[in-house]
């Protein structure tokens, strides 16, 4: 993700299971569930340091398949069927599934009722039969997907002027669909969208089918790569999909809105060699398409969900951003298809490998094409990162999320705060380990979930020594380490806030 800063332009607010073993089991069995139905569910986590509540224990799911029916209104519920096959990870009595904001209408195990329960942010399902360790399962759950958030607490659906977009980052996929919403577990996904004729849906990965009866068209795509909750893209409206060709045949596919087509072209057209440069820094592009997704919405950042970046559309219609900037933040959401969303952080806490390689990207492609030089970027971020670390803690140990704040924990100690973290790095091991280890990196961890930890011992590895004290003061210490080779680089104090002279009274 990436908050872009708004122009004071003037925007329109848009706005199988534990079979009875054996029926001598079965009395006790009754009795157990008797006692299981008279405990009050309960909302489970996976531990998480900063979205305690996400995710949840005991099984790991393989695939998800989303259908959504979508009325025409961005104001109505979409009907929805979800589908969770997956694994039981440890014996379970009742599942919970990440799901608020929705009317759960049914609830099946392996194509028998069960019941179910809302707590917390969780939905608790108790199939008739409790599941084995290792044993597979099927849940399917028809569902309302209501776009219509309180202010509060916003969700994944973005409603465009012309239909919906969806931004789950970080902790609002399951506003929109029941799942074990954690990056910590990747599945695969199939989304079937129905939509009155004349719109057009586009969704992750690519189309492997379209069918039309009477008046609604049922799209259905399918990722090829295993994908986190909170990068699922579904888009419905008046949009155009263009089609061109990307390095080494990789399908390229943008969607817009039909009326911008003309003057988003420009922007779209650099991509592929976008892909290409980045090629050369990451090894080969991860997955099986990518493209831009251009809403017509204000939402006041980007978002790299996979193979479909989602992007304002504005950014690019908008006279008053420089090119270069523009650019930029192509390549910033580009980056995040090998770093984010092949490799996925295996805790939230570890976000600054996915912001901190994004804004380095960013930055480099401005220093290699637009003659913005990274030194003097880092040196200016050098200066504020001691208040970024103060306000936000440091890169890798973000301090919680306020509650209602729209940043959450997508602040500047894991953007700027952390590509300087990789500059230091790059100081310290020179450009050449440097390179090897961006490259080792995706390709160790590709389709994968990864911790901090893992990045300190690659890099250790491939520079030959134990990096070990050198990532411990500049992630987790309170004040940001001296810069190698930049031993002037100081702090800088910020500057006082300029006192309103008059100020009315009674304000
Ligand atoms: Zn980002």
């Amino acid at each position: 993700m990436l908050h872009t800063p708004h122009l004071p332009a003037p925007r329109p607010r848009a706005h199988s299971r534990r079979r009875l073993r054996a029926a001598a089991l079965l009395a006790s069995a009754v009795s157990v569930c008797m006692v299981a139905a008279s405990a009050p569910p309960t909302p489970l986590g996976v531990g998480d340091r900063l979205y305690p509540h996400l995710g949840n224990p005991g099984y790991d799911v393989a695939a998800y398949d989303l259908a959504f029916t979508y009325s025409g209104s961005n104001s109505e519920p979409l009907e929805a069927v979800t589908t969770i096959d997956a694994r039981a990870t440890a014996d379970l009595d009742r599942i919970n599934l990440d799901f608020a904001h929705g009317k759960v209408d049914s609830v099946e195990v392996d194509g028998e009722p069960a019941d179910f329960a809302p707590a917390g942010e969780d939905l608790v399902v108790t199939p008739q039969d409790a599941l084995d360790e290792g044993e597979r399962m099927r849940i399917t759950v028809r569902h309302s997907s209501d776009p219509v958030y309180a202010e509060d607490r916003p969700g994944g659906w973005v409603r465009t002027t012309d239909g919906l977009a969806m931004a789950n980052q970080a902790d609002v996929a399951h506003l929109v669909f029941p799942c074990n919403d954690h990056p910590s577990d990747k599945a695969r996904f199939t989304f079937h969208v129905t939509a009155p004729n004349g719109l057009t849906a586009v969704a992750n990965g690519l189309p492997t089918g379209v069918e039309r009866a009477g008046g609604s068209t049922t799209w259905t795509y399918r990722t090829q790569h295993p994908m986190a909750t909170e990068l699922a893209q579904v888009s419905i409206g008046r949009s155009t999909v263009l089609h061109r060709t990307g390095p080494h045949g990789l399908p390229v596919r943008d969607v817009v809105p039909t009326e911008h087509r003309a003057a988003l072209e420009p922007w779209l057209e650099k991509t592929p060699e976008q892909i290409a440069w980045m090629e050369k820094k990451a090894g080969r592009y991860p997955f099986e398409t990518y493209g831009l997704l251009m809403a017509d919405a204000t939402t006041g950042f980007e978002l790299e969900t996979q193979t479909l970046t989602l992007f304002e559309r504005e950014l690019f219609t908008e006279p008053a951003y420089p090119k270069w900037y523009v650019e930029s933040i192509m390549v910033h959401e580009l980056a995040h298809q090998w770093f984010g969303n092949s490799v996925t952080p295996a805790t939230w806490s570890d976000l600054w490998l996915n912001e901190g390689h994004a804004t380095w990207y960013e930055a480099l492609y401005a220093e290699e094409t637009a003659d913005r030089p990274m030194a003097e970027r880092m040196k200016a971020a050098y200066g504020a990162s001691d208040r970024w670390r103060e306000a936000g803690g440091p890169p890798a140990a973000p301090k919680p999320p306020k509650s209602g704040s729209k940043t959450g924990i997508f602040r500047a100690n894991v953007y700027d705060g952390s590509a300087l973290v990789l500059y230091a790095l790059r100081q310290e091991i020179g450009r050449t380990a440097f390179e090897g280890l961006e490259r080792a990196w995706t390709a160790t961890h590709r389709d994968g979930t990864a911790t901090t930890a893992d990045f300190v011992r690659l890099a250790s590895e491939t520079a030959g020594r134990d990096l070990g004290g050198f990532f411990q003061a500049w992630l987790y210490g309170e004040k940001t380490p001296s810069m190698p080779g930049h031993p002037d680089w100081t702090p800088v104090a910020e500057k006082e806030p300029v006192k309103a002279s008059r100020k009315p009274q009674g304000e």
